[in-house]
């Protein structure tokens, strides 16, 4: 049987940044008209490798910046133009990625006329003043309407994407958010913790002591009553940031962390072919010029070795909550976790941050809810 693999496709622009955003996005109004047929010429050049031929592929997930900042009329033949271009099985995961204040019912039933049947919403939260302290372009309200019009459109694989710890959220202020999500039934949540990074205004409002996070201990609290309360209502937890109702888990994301192969298309998109990585440019306008003139837009390609490959896949797979199994790793890599990493795990099971036994290694509860800290100590 051929090798099932996913599509990733970035589109890099939003209506503006947000303050904590440390993804390839570029804010602006009107998006480049010819970058989506800059994306299909990356497509035929990488369909035409002999890797991809020898491939079905079973996912594709348009990502970004806000990929519904387009109108339906440029994200329709974009669509159909990848489903000419690649081998897909019959009844691939179409994933489009969007923002509460640029969708309306009219384009959310082109989409999904086009094939497109899950939706992510970047939600983040309903409260207006925490969404305005973090400079979200949407309201509340629009929120609502969003999840009302996929509704009617009839998606009925939908992500909220929510995030705890922003500055100014109290406990109740985060249990309301999941609750009013929670009446729309979601098949799908992605719960992330507000991160700093480096060189987002958030991180230099911190530098400035001009901002006022939740305390770690209260962020913690979050996250854990979140699990709780998800759990009662029925949604499975799958990854650290991850919850879905029975047999709803992102397809796509899973190949991901499995550490499985996959094409990446579009500036700043990345493709792992067998341990190939390949990175685009990051930049829109020089994607766009490198396949005009014919050429690859390729930034890096690395050859990624044995244990550097070990290493992705057991980072990869400890945000699974099922965790790695170790007789997998040591037939894939003839390396063990205990081996490689040694005293490294002592440390984390004493601290009580990972659980193993004769078959599996995975994070505990606290290690879920610390899972940033805890997997860059196996990088
Ligand atoms: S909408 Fe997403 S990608 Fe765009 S600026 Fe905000 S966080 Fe970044």
């Amino acid at each position: 049987m051929r090798e099932r693999v996913g599509i990733y496709v970035h589109i890099p622009f939003c209506l503006s940044k947000c303050a904590y955003c440390a993804f390839a996005s570029w804010p602006c109004l009107r998006p480049p008209s010819l970058y989506p047929a800059a994306i299909l010429a990356q497509a035929r050049q990488m369909a035409a490798l002999p890797w991809s031929r020898d491939r079905v592929f079973s996912t594709l997930f348009i990502g970004g910046g806000t990929p519904t900042i387009y109108p339906a009329a440029t994200l329709k033949p974009l669509l159909s133009g990848l489903r000419e271009i690649f081998n897909f099985v019959p009844a691939p995961e179409i994933t489009i990625e969007s923002n509460p204040n640029t969708l309306s019912l009219d384009l959310l039933q082109s989409l999904r006329q086009a094939g497109v049947n899950r939706l992510s919403i970047g939600i983040q939260s309903f409260n207006d003043d925490l969404l305005k302290g973090v400079g979200r372009s949407h309201t509340r309200q629009e929120a609502l309407q969003a999840l009302a019009w996929a509704g009617k459109a009839e998606f009925t694989n939908v992500n909220i994407d929510l995030i705890y710890g922003l500055p100014g959220q109290s406990m109740q202020s985060f249990a309301a958010d999941l609750t009013l999500a929670l009446e729309f039934a979601p098949a799908h949540l992605a719960l992330y913790q507000l991160t700093l990074e480096e060189g987002t205004v958030l991180a230099r409002a911190m530098a400035d002591q001009q901002l006022h996070l939740p305390e770690e201990d209260q962020v913690i609290e979050m996250e854990l009553a979140a699990q709780a309360t998800l759990g009662r209502a029925g949604y499975e937890h799958y990854e650290v940031a991850n919850f879905c109702r029975p047999g709803r888990q992102c397809r796509h994301n899973l190949n991901y962390w499995q550490n499985g192969s996959y094409l990446g298309l579009g500036a700043a998109a990345v493709s792992c072919l067998s341990g190939l990585r390949i990175s685009n440019v990051a930049s829109p306008g020089r994607y766009q010029r490198q396949l005009n003139s014919g050429q690859a837009p390729y930034a890096e390609v690395e050859a990624l070795g044995r244990a550097a490959s070990f290493r992705e896949t057991v980072i990869m797979g400890l945000r699974r909550c099922q965790g790695v199994k170790i007789a997998e790793l040591k037939q894939r890599f003839a390396l063990t976790p205990q081996g490689y990493y040694q005293e490294i795990l002592d440390e984390l099971v004493v601290d009580g941050l990972l659980l193993i036994d004769q078959e599996r290694m995975a994070l505990s509860q606290r290690g879920l809810a610390l899972a940033n800290q805890v997997l860059h100590r196996l990088v």
